[in-house]
């Protein structure tokens, strides 16, 4: 892929400009990389490094000079930290790169991270139904100070960084109507826990809508074609039974899809 260089289909129906770099494993499984042990069973953890530092480094120099876009998975705060230690060193040797560089899940970061990653611009690329499927037991492996700085998309935010947000399918209910309610509500599909998993991080209904359209055409090098709706842009929408800005968040999740267009081609409908 290297030699061949990006995937950009001037229709731009299949773009393919990223790679994705694994550098440790998952919180559930216990694997991802924290500085201070599991709070529960440390014992049965076997955090993770994937591929080592330097070989990131190698990676992001390659996909530099190749056009490509790097994006790196993260989820301890220690994979954060380093996965953004790499990121600095790399970009101080690539002055004003438009590099859009992504991590993808941030779950778990020291205090700090929020304001590199504004400082940097790195784009934070998070799953909402992470943040509902994982509070079952992320307290328990995390711990009462931990939690605080996980799943964290208002810290990131406020912090003036770019968030955006996405299903990971096919590992949990990945319909954008559904992602979009995780992210409103922080509530599993039976409007649990009543007010939302630490709802302080809830989204704004345009601020999901901004991260799930917007921001990710951004985020994909995509915003001349993809993410709006005016003069030059892709006539790419669908129609929805409600507008959800004007109803409540329990309805968001049965929002029906009417029709479907692509490049102002209607291409499904119920009609
Ligand atoms: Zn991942």
């Amino acid at each position: 892929m290297f030699k061949q260089g990006p995937i950009l289909d001037p229709e731009h129906r299949l773009t393919i400009r990223g790679i994705k770099i694994y550098y440790d494993g998952s919180l559930g499984s216990r694997t991802a990389l924290l500085r201070e042990p599991y709070a529960d069973e440390p014992s049965k953890a076997n955090m993770t490094e994937r591929i080592t530092p330097q070989r990131v480094a190698n990676l992001a120099d390659r996909a530099v000079k190749h056009g490509f876009q790097l994006a790196v998975h993260a989820i301890g705060d220690e994979a954060n930290d380093r996965v953004l230690n790499i990121f600095e060193t790399a970009l101080n040797s690539y002055k004003n790169l438009d590099h859009r560089w992504r991590i993808e899940h941030a779950q778990v970061v020291f205090p700090n991270y929020y304001q590199r990653v504004a400082k940097m611009g790195i784009i934070s690329s998070m799953q909402s139904s992470h943040a509902v499927g994982d509070s079952v037991w992320a307290e328990d492996r995390l711990g009462a100070k931990r939690i605080q700085l996980a799943y964290g998309w208002q810290n990131i935010l406020q912090a003036g960084g770019r968030l955006i947000i996405n299903s990971d399918l096919p590992g949990e209910p990945w319909r954008p109507e559904q992602t979009l309610h995780f992210a409103v509500t922080r509530q599993d599909l039976n409007d649990q826990p009543p007010r939302g998993w630490y709802p302080k991080q809830r989204l704004s209904i345009m601020t999901a809508l901004n991260s799930m359209i917007t921001e990710s055409a951004y985020a994909a090098f995509q915003e001349d074609v993809l993410g709006s709706l005016k003069i030059g842009t892709l006539a790419d929408f669908i129609i929805l039974d409600k507008d959800p800005r004007n109803i409540p968040d329990q309805e968001i999740k049965q929002l029906k899809v009417q029709s479907t267009w692509v490049n102002g081609k209607k291409v499904w409908s119920t009609f």
